[in-house]
């Protein structure tokens, strides 16, 4: 092909593609490694939810049909548990798919969205692939500064976007901080809390229940079935907001964006208390384990409300990175989100943890 002028939009042009945590097959083939452990995705080290795995196996013999468009019993369970109606859900093939919707149904060209930084990276690529200008504020002490973020924030700011817990970091803002973050805020904004690690963090006594502003203020909520609920290969994840916003979004969803399988999955994954359990058990636990190692190691991290762990490794964190993964251990370099001395940990199984930490002791010592 000869290089021709582009021909795509100039805010594609800018975009950096994503690079998502290499796949355990894929670094099996290409190193010729037999045991290769991933702690790379905030995936759960448990599986998936066992009661979801059974009613999936179940429906199989349904996939001749298109799914329920309208995932009408996932949102009928969910508007039972938390008091709210039908039209209050939203369900995405991924929480990730409803970040691109909100942004495709709000922004005209020029618009801004503001983002911390940094974050979650999805946010700043599909908010350039809408054509927006996107406002960064950068994090302080490895924390959202949501009071610098709210001096930002104007009528022409169509979408703030707060994670929260916030990934790579682990860390949430709190209920007084989100509070006064919400007060006055201008109609025309739509405040996007991403609470994909929410069930991690949503007994902290000072974890906002951002619910509150339900009808009240413009918001979304979403949540995701990828972590707590080990769905993460089925991409599931729901949002919360007022009928008027749902309504929006669902114009311009596709048709049969969740499938057969997913909506199964997660409609009994919620159900399956007992998996939940243990995976805030193995997460305390491995959590606690890996805390004390870093100390032992003479390694900083940050104090995580999440299912991963960002460590300051003190040295060029690709190289890290490289040396783990030809041993057979894939974590996440964070030199794409400009930490370039950190890695990302995702917590797995105590077997999982203990390779790790061998395999790094033998790096850095
Ligand atoms: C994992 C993650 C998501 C995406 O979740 P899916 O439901 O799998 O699309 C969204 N936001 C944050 C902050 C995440 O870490």
């Amino acid at each position: 092909m000869p290089k021709i002028k582009s021909i795509f939009r100039k805010s594609i042009e800018k975009i950096k593609p994503y690079k998502p945590g290499k796949p355990i097959e894929e670094v099996k083939r290409e190193l010729g490694l037999r045991k290769v452990i991933k702690l790379a995705s905030n995936e759960n080290p448990l599986g998936p939810s066992p009661k979801a795995i059974k009613a999936i196996l179940k429906s199989i013999s349904d996939l001749n049909r298109y799914p329920d468009s309208n995932c009408f019993y996932l949102k009928q369970k969910l508007a039972k548990r938390f008091g709210l109606k039908e039209g209050n859900f939203i369900i995405g093939n991924g929480s990730d798919e409803l970040i691109v919707l909100v942004l495709r149904a709000l922004i005209e060209p020029g618009d801004e969205v503001l983002i911390a930084y940094p974050t979650f990276l999805i946010y700043e690529i599909q908010a350039h692939a809408c054509g927006a200008k996107v406002i960064r504020v950068p994090l302080k002490s490895f924390r959202y500064d949501l009071e610098r973020m709210r001096e930002k924030v104007n009528p022409r700011v169509k979408i703030v976007f707060i994670a929260n817990p916030d990934n790579p970091t682990g860390t949430y803002v709190t209920k007084d901080e989100v509070n006064k973050f919400m007060e006055g805020i201008p109609e025309e904004t739509v405040v996007f809390f991403d609470e994909a690690y929410y069930e991690f963090a949503k007994d902290f006594p000072d974890y906002p229940d951002t619910l509150q502003f339900l009808g009240k203020k413009n918001i979304i909520i979403t949540r995701s079935f990828s972590k707590a609920y080990g769905l993460a290969g089925l991409r599931i994840g729901y949002g919360i907001g007022s009928p008027y916003l749902i309504d929006h979004l669902e114009r311009i969803r596709e048709p049969f964006n969740v499938n057969i399988l997913a909506q199964v999955g997660a409609l009994h994954a919620l159900e399956d208390k007992d998996f939940l359990e243990k995976t805030m058990e193995i997460n305390r636990k491995g959590k606690e384990y890996l805390y004390s190692e870093f100390r032992k190691l003479g390694l900083s991290f940050v104090p995580s409300a999440t299912n991963f762990i960002l460590v300051d490794i003190k040295r060029d964190s690709r190289e890290v990175f490289q040396a783990l993964l030809r041993r057979g251990v894939i974590v996440r370099d964070m030199k794409d989100w400009g930490l370039n001395n950190f890695i990302r940990v995702t917590i797995g199984t105590k077997e999982e943890n203990e390779r790790f930490i061998k395999e790094l002791r033998r790096l850095i010592i």
